[in-house]
């Protein structure tokens, strides 16, 4: 295991139901919070208000009441306060200048005579100004105020006020409740509907999972269930089409494994029997010796030429090969002729005529050894599957869609049925006639891997105007460029 992969394994797992979990939990608390505080707030800052404006009036009314009084006495406040019946106040006192209280509606208090100990009264009589003091404690709206008594501008006493309201406490702590049990319901609702999301979900990815663990073992046909249209159900899709892939890859690679390892197979059988026959024999006629040898150094040449192709296939294969790196122009029927060149031996031991019709300015976005293979694997294999007295054209030209090449032979054609599958590996139409013409079945998926490799591509036809088969390679002009 790499470092990265160990350090990922000694952390603690935290499974993604888990993450949902707590990422829920928090969000709930978050709204809960949120719904358990903001109403109760807003609705005390409500009652505070009204209770601010009705003290202050209250302390107004009265103060200037006894503002028109001579003096500040117990028996003028008394008067007053009965004219003024304040329904809602609680305790009310009134002092002289320096807070002595004149007159309390608490009597059981026993306050005549002594100092008031209000902060709120205080500061009136120091600072001639009315103090407004809202609060809510232990259930209930207790609230002061105190304004000095004027006149000409002369503080002559004090007024203080006291409400102690419970019913509007009661309220506020009863939609306190209220909102504690709703937030509870859905607290519990948000879990439980949580809950089943979250498990959905992760035993959906569970399955992906697992799905990806069987192939990742070798079970290459297995196919995880998919449902909806979801992002969870379009990776399962690609997960699915991934897996064909690689099943369809796996089934090539054995594919060519066994043809690759039965192609060896022939050959080597056939050097191991001749082998066998010049050790067993005790006597052997020199040229019947010199004949077997040259048998053996003919099936080591088909080794030879197997093995070679096999490379020239895996190089292909790799991953860079198979997109060539784009390489300039290059001409073309230079490459054909040498090709031709070479072949001319064997066309003339077959009998077979090589004719040309090319196009001397055409070229190819391919570098010239790929070129070269591609022309003389297509151009040998004219000559091979060729009849004495045959032809084989070979036509070079610029068309619209690019550079064609073309080669077309008189020779034995390929059957309608077979013409699409002679590019796979090894697939031969005759494989007598292919072995005895020194074939491999591997020339034509090289033509047509790299004419992939370049942009191109090949296609085989059976001929229109008589037996015989075409071969039509068509290297596309760059991105851009039309030829007129
Ligand atoms: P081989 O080494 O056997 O020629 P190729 O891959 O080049 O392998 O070709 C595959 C098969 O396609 C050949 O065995 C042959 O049956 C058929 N074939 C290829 N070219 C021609 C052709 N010009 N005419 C008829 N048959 C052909």
């Amino acid at each position: 295991m790499t470092d990265a992969g160990q350090k990922a394994a000694r952390r603690p797992h935290i499974g993604l139901q888990a993450k949902f979990a707590v990422a829920y939990a928090a969000l709930i608390a978050a709204v809960l919070l949120f719904l358990n505080t903001y109403p109760v707030l807003s609705s005390q800052e409500l009652i505070f208000r009204s209770k601010r404006d009705t003290l202050q009036s209250q302390a107004s009314l009265l103060s200037s009441g006894l503002a028109g009084l001579e003096e500040v006495t117990q028996a003028g406040a008394g008067q007053l306060m009965e004219q003024l019946s304040f329904q809602n106040l609680t305790q009310v006192i009134v002092t002289d200048p320096q807070g002595v209280v004149v007159y309390d509606t608490d009597r059981s208090a026993q306050s005549i005579g002594t100092r008031c100990d209000w902060p709120e009264l205080e500061t009136a009589l120091t600072h001639g100004v009315d103090v407004l003091h809202p609060a809510f404690q232990d259930g209930a709206f207790q609230s002061r105020a105190a304004a000095p008594v004027t006149i000409a501008g002369q503080v002559v006493g004090g007024v203080a006020l006291f409400e102690y309201d419970t019913d509007q406490g009661t309220l506020l702590l009863e939609l306190q409740r209220n909102l504690r049990s709703i937030s509870l319901v859905v607290c519990a609702i948000a879990i439980a509907v949580s809950l089943l999301l979250s498990r959905a979900l992760t035993r959906r990815i569970g399955r992906l999972l697992q799905g990806i663990r069987t192939v990742r073992e070798g079970e290459y046909s297995h196919r995880v269930k998919t449902s909806g249209h979801d992002e969870l159900a379009q990776l399962g899709q690609e997960f699915n089409q991934l897996t064909t892939r690689l099943q369809t890859t796996e089934e090539v690679r054995r594919r060519f494994v066994s043809d690759a390892s039965h192609e060896l197979k022939t050959p080597l059988a056939s050097i191991r029997l001749l082998t066998d026959s010049i050790l067993q024999a005790d006597h052997m006629e020199e040229s019947t010796m010199r004949e077997f040898i040259g048998d053996v150094n003919q099936e080591a040449e088909r080794l030879t030429r197997i093995t070679e192709k096999l490379l020239t296939l895996t190089r292909m294969d790799s991953a860079d090969r198979r997109t060539a790196e784009p390489s300039d122009p290059t001409p073309v029927a230079p490459v054909i002729r040498r090709a031709g060149h070479m072949l001319e031996p064997l066309a003339a031991q077959s009998e077979v005529t090589l004719a040309y019709r090319l196009e001397e300015d055409c070229t190819a976005p391919c570098d010239e050894d790929d070129l070269y293979q591609i022309a003389f694997n297509l151009m040998e294999n004219a000559v091979k599957y060729n009849l004495p007295g045959g032809t084989v054209t070979v036509t070079l030209a610029g068309t619209r869609a690019g550079t064609v090449l073309k080669v077309e032979d008189t020779g034995v054609g390929v059957p309608e049925e077979d013409l699409a599958r002679i590019f796979e590996r090894f697939y031969r139409v005759d494989k007598a006639r292919s072995r005895a013409a020194g074939g491999t079945g591997l020339g034509l998926s090289i033509v047509r891997d790299t004419v992939r490799a370049h942009g191109g591509t090949v296609e085989a036809r059976a001929r229109e105007d008589g037996p015989g088969t075409s071969f039509v390679v068509t290297f596309p002009l760059p991105d851009g460029e039309e030829e007129h």
